[in-house]
Order: C-alpha cells, then structure tokens, then sequence
C-alpha cells in the first residue's frame, strides 16, 4: 500500500465511511456524501486502492483455510494420497492469490515485463487489477508468469501457509 492510498482510506474512515470493492468498481458507503475533492482523490486512485483492498480481504488464516479445504477435499473427495493432495492444494492456493492480485493497470502499448512495446503480432493478453487486461510480447511471457510466481509464493510463504512449514495441520 502506498502513503497516497494509506492516506485516503483514512480519510474515509475519518467521514465514517468506507470502500468496498464489487467486481471491478469501487463502492463508497458514508453516511454523507465525501467531499468532492475526496471522491476525485479516490478516483484518481482507484487501481492501487483496488489493488489493496483486495489483496487486504484475505488474511493468514483465509489462505490458510483455502488450502486446508482443498487439501481434504483432495485427499478425502478425490482420494489423493496426502503428499499430492497438498501439491495440488499449495497449487491452487498460488492460482487463487495470482487471480486476487493480477499485473497493475499500465499503458496497453508497451510490454508488462520488458516496457518495450508492443507489436501487433506477438502479443499475449493478461488480466490487470481494474478489470480489462493489459499486454506482453509472448517471448516474455514466460519469465513474467515465473515472476509472478515467486511473488506468489513470497507472499503466501510470509503468511506461513505453506505445507512444507508444518503450520498448516
Ligand atoms: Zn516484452
């Protein structure tokens, strides 16, 4: 979260209000309507404050639970031995988080992983946090999506939900 989006949802906090996010759109609930230049604030900074509330829903213990649940399912449901029903599981826990907190909203004619741009031949499309998607060269494809792997799997490590820590019972 940066000090401007910090700012503003403090701001709204101090109106007794606050934001909730439904589907790609910001939603304000105050009990009176925000001052203008407020509102002109947050929408200039929709994409970030998006962004954060979004990846601020789920705490440790939801992706905790998130796992767990498709760990026994796997294991019980599907019948997967334990070792390959928490592979799976810690798969899906790292999809789920890619899918809560995609590529940043940026200019669509340059590539998302080298800022080169973008020709119209060989252009892989990517969701971006906003709602719509935004672009990459498809040779860089693949080390953007390892890249935002190990962003996953740093952020879901410093939570302590991986399997391989022992937390997770
Ligand atoms: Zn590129």
């Amino acid at each position: 979260m940066n000090a401007e989006t910090q700012t503003l949802l403090q701001a709204v906090e101090a109106h007794g209000g606050s934001l909730q996010v439904e589907g790609s759109d910001l939603v304000v609930e105050a009990p009176q309507p925000l001052p203008d230049d407020l509102v002109a604030r947050l929408r200039a900074a929709k994409p970030e404050l998006l962004r954060t509330l979004t990846s601020a829903t789920w705490d440790r213990d939801d992706w905790a639970a998130f796992y767990d649940e498709r760990a026994a399912v796997l294991e019980h449901d599907h019948e997967l031995p334990r070792g390959e029903a928490e592979a799976h599981a810690w798969e899906m826990t790292i999809i789920e988080w890619l899918r809560q907190n995609p590529e940043p909203a940026h200019r669509s004619d340059i590539c998302a992983y080298c800022g080169d741009r973008m020709t119209d031949v060989d252009g892989v499309p990517v969701l971006r946090s906003g709602g719509g998607h935004t672009w990459l060269h498809s040779a860089c494809w693949r080390d953007w999506y390892d890249g935002r792997r190990q962003m996953a799997e740093a952020a879901l490590d410093e939570m302590q939900t991986n399997s391989k820590k022992g937390l997770i019972q």
